[in-house]
């Protein structure tokens, strides 16, 4: 069992810094939680999840394909022996309560199989944390500690045949039995993970119009579990229907309050995002080890296919992704952190105030969801590539790999809904103030059509690549200012555009976090011996730039016409330009490195 050791130095930055703030503000590289800065116990549970994965998990890879889940149990009752089903959970109720980034370094090696990993978040995330965040003292304690054992196991149940994206709009519905001692629910629940073999289930229904969550077992009368799915992928996991039949749920088992379901779901998903995330980056990683060691000993034209430049630039991408998806992961989970270690954890609001903290985040858990799910996509499909025909067939791990990314893109809501989420959300913190967004896009506007200045200068390390940052900012204040100019409040309407700002967002946010975290490395280890990371930064808001100034064009030939657009686009190109880096070499560079070492390290 592992254990949680008090660190005389918390690794975490103490900076509270405002979510999406980030768009407006410059950060300090101490102020930045980097994968380099994981402290002893980090490492240590690193470890060990990677050997559970590696010892457990991988050889039972073909029985958990062939669905026996009693597999699965086993491993996640081993898990619970380990501690890391522990991690999220109060020490009052038997756990750890340890740091978010805890739960991201699990979550990133468990993902050396998708089945399993699917699995996992939905136990320890979106199964266990509704209760830990919105249980009752008694709830708490009668569910927690057999959770964390793996004695029994979680499920989240909010998506309907009719109503995905629209959870909300159900129709599975709750009503008090007469006695008041019961609800009584009707309805049905869809591609619920871990259906087929979990005992507690949070259950999303309506009492009148007031959306509310419940606690149900399996074992209550009227609950039945339909056949499993027949998926693309994560073929390892679960997924069932739930069929609710005047199911009677003891009224104590009601979850948080009437009505306020919605606050729950948001939440949960909210945190199942930047799980979600880290999981992205680990398959990714996993995937690259293995196109890396086939590249080396394909051959083709009497040359191992590694040797081939368009063979090495697919490898240099991998790597590049793996290594901007890790530097964002844990840049929010590092802020997470930071804000959930000031909540008084003895106070009566102590839930209320780490909800906040966590949602705080939104944006950030937004991004990380959609921009890692489009990343391992990639690699997932490059790694085919390089597998060539064997990629294409059953045998070999890249085709398992291929159709089991995919779903990334849909659950935790679809990248559609979590783009729209992005805009939203800091749309909406500028309206309300929270976010001074209207007063920098003035700001810019003003400085913009003043006319060309010479720019301000950056000093110290990176300082073409900060610039850069600051210019991809730019820009995207730009565009949105445009829109917004344009649309107000109905801006909510263009999807298109709200689209195109979340990309412009996103990529803003991966390009300082991967420059935020080189220019760390930089400051700690010198200039030369980070060489990698800053081919991998440079590369990265090469192809950022490209496009983010692509989505700004987008918006702003939207918006405007004849000769203001004519100004608009000029004013675009002058924000946009800088002088490209010869990535050719630095992913020649990058490449060189990934297949020296056979897996993506930086060292
Ligand atoms: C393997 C698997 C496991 C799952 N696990 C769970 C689970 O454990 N618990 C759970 O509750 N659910 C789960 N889900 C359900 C999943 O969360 C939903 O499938 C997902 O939220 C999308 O909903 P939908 O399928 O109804 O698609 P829809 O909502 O019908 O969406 C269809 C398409 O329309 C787009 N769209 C919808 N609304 C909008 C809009 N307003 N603007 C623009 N585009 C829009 C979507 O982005 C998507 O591209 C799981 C699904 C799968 C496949």
């Amino acid at each position: 069992m592992i254990e949680k050791v008090y660190m005389a130095t918390p690794a975490i930055p103490k900076t509270k810094i405002s979510g999406g703030s980030f768009l407006l503000e410059e950060r300090r590289t101490d102020e930045v939680f980097t994968p380099e800065d994981f402290n002893e116990q980090h490492q240590l549970i690193g470890q060990t999840a990677d050997e559970f994965a590696l010892n457990e998990i991988v050889p039972n890879i073909e029985k958990m394909e062939h669905k026996d889940f009693s597999v699965t149990r086993s491993l996640l009752k081993k898990a619970g022996e380990l501690g890391l089903t522990y991690v999220d959970i109060p020490e009052a109720y038997g756990g750890l309560e340890m740091d978010k980034v805890t739960s991201a370094i699990i979550g990133d090696r468990i993902a050396k199989y998708a089945g399993f990993a699917t699995t996992w978040g939905g136990h320890t995330g979106i199964g266990m944390l509704p209760i830990v965040y919105f249980g009752t003292e008694e709830q708490k304690k009668k569910y927690l500690p057999r959770l964390a054992s793996g004695e029994i196991v979680g499920a989240y149940a909010l998506s309907e045949a009719s109503s995905g994206s629209d959870a909300l709009n159900c129709r599975a519905r709750a009503e008090l039995s007469s006695d008041g001692k019961h609800y009584i629910l009707n309805g049905e629940k869809m591609w619920i993970t871990n259906a087929g073999f979990a005992d507690l289930f949070t259950v999303f229904a309506k009492i009148g119009e007031k959306f509310t969550a419940f606690l149900v077992e399996k074992t209550f009368p009227g609950f039945s579990i339909g056949g499993e799915e027949h998926k693309m992928g994560i073929r390892g996991s679960s997924t069932c229907p739930i069929i609710l039949n005047d199911c009677k749920v003891p009224a104590e088992n009601l979850l948080g309050e009437i009505g306020k379901g919605h606050v729950i779901a948001f939440n949960i998903l909210n945190i199942g995002r930047f799980k979600l995330g880290a999981m992205c980056v680990g398959g990714a990683r996993v995937s690259l080890e293995n196109a890396i060691g086939y590249a080396k000993q394909r051959k083709a034209f009497n040359k191992v296919i590694a040797d081939f430049g368009l063979v090495r630039e697919k490898i240099a991408n991998m790597a590049v992704g793996i290594y901007t998806g890790e530097s964002m992961v844990y840049r929010t989970v590092g802020m997470m952190d930071a804000a959930l270690s000031e909540v008084d954890k003895s106070s009566a609001d102590a839930m209320k105030e780490i909800r906040k903290a966590i949602e705080e985040y939104a944006v950030e858990c937004s991004i990380i969801k959609v921009w890692g799910s489009e990343m391992v996509g990639y690699v997932v499909d490059e790694t085919v590539q390089i597998y060539g025909g064997y990629g294409f067939v059953e045998e070999y791990p890249a085709e398992r790999a291929y159709r089991d990314a995919r779903i990334n893109r849909i659950f935790e809501g679809t990248n559609e809904i979590n783009r729209l989420i992005i805009t939203g959300f800091l749309l909406k913190r500028a309206m309300s103030g929270q976010l001074a967004l209207m007063p920098a896009i003035k700001k810019l506007m003003d400085e913009v059509l003043s006319g060309p200045s010479t720019g301000e200068e950056i000093e110290g390390p990176l300082a073409e690549e900060r610039k850069l940052v600051g210019q991809a900012k730019k820009l995207g204040l730009f565009a949105a200012g445009a829109a917004t100019q344009k649309y107000m409040q109905a801006i909510q309407d263009q999807q298109e555009i709200m689209g195109a700002i979340a990309d412009m967002t996103i990529e803003t946010y991966a390009m300082e976090s991967s420059v935020l975290r080189t220019q760390k490395l930089v400051e700690r280890n010198g200039k030369a011996a980070s060489s990698l990371p800053i081919a991998m930064t440079r590369v990265y808001l090469t192809q950022a730039m490209d496009t983010i100034e692509s989505a700004a064009k987008k918006v702003i030939a939207a918006v405007a016409e004849g000769d203001m657009l004519r100004t608009q686009l000029a004013i675009l190109r002058r924000l946009a330009k800088y002088e490209p880096f010869n990535t050719i070499e630095l992913r020649q560079q990058i490449a060189e490195k990934m297949i020296e070492r056979g897996k993506f390290t930086l060292a």
